[in-house]
């Protein structure tokens, strides 16, 4: 899995989604105000808004009753929201002109939120199962509808050489993936050393990430994994998962 280093925050603000990916509405503050690429955007204290990266879509959400969409700010390291609208050529159904230190409400949309925790959770999992397999990663992506992780295909792997060997292969993936699902491993995180965000799967996996994750395996029930394809020395793995009903 490709995954960015999260921290806990810049500055003065939280990135509220690694401490609870259920929290679906906020009274805060504006910390900031600017302007990318052309385009207003404002920065909130308790930031609810997850942005695309390390595989993982956006989240979708709202500062007072305005749809906006969440991106980091290189420069000043902040997640920072746009309007939902705002493009290159028309950066005008704008925000309004928020001022730093007022009050606003922030929400996001729960079940988009979920939807990506689960499936980026579920590649976690996946991941890990076909590490177990002796594979090594090569690249992954999250988006609904396009899961899939890939890996360097071992020519001493000699399953993946036939339809019934990459069928037996599968299956062995899937069998590591109930397992850990059925025994509902926890999900948690730490920050180490360097001040990284590393994610655990209990015992089975640990990988820095910024994401948004489930609380338990036991989240992820019908994970389902087609038949792994082998094209160029890569595996490909797809996959699908949706979050248990809360
Ligand atoms: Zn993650």
């Amino acid at each position: 899995m490709v995954h960015y280093n999260g921290t806990s925050g810049t500055g003065s603000q939280i990135s509220a989604y690694y401490h609870d990916t259920y929290e679906e509405q906020a009274a805060t503050r504006v910390v900031a105000v600017g302007v990318l690429d052309g385009v207003p955007w404002v920065a909130i204290e308790h930031c609810l808004f997850h942005p695309q990266g390390g595989g993982q879509p956006a989240d979708r959400g709202w500062v007072d009753d305005h749809a906006i969409v969440p991106v980091r700010d290189r420069d000043s390291g902040l997640i920072v929201a746009v309007s939902a609208q705002a493009s290159d050529e028309d950066p005008s159904p704008v925000l309004p002109p928020f001022e730093e230190g007022q009050r606003v409400k922030a929400r996001i949309d729960l079940e988009a939120r979920m939807r990506h925790a689960a499936l980026h959770t579920a590649g976690h999992l996946v991941e890990a199962a076909c590490r177990a397999q002796g594979w090594a990663l090569a690249g992954s992506n999250h988006f609904p509808g396009q899961a899939r992780i890939e890996f360097t295909a071992p020519e001493s792997d000699v399953r993946l050489q036939s339809p019934e060997g990459r069928e037996e292969a599968t299956e062995a993936v899937r069998a590591t993936v109930a397992d850990a699902v059925a025994r509902d491993l926890a999900v948690t995180w730490e920050l180490d050393d360097a001040g990284r965000r590393i994610v655990h799967l209990d015992g089975l996996h640990a990988a820095p990430c910024g994401g948004t994750h489930v609380h338990s395996l036991g989240d992820l029930p019908g994970i389902t994994v087609p038949t792994l394809k082998v094209k160029k020395s890569r595996i490909r793995v797809s996959y699908d998962a949706a979050h248990r009903e809360r």
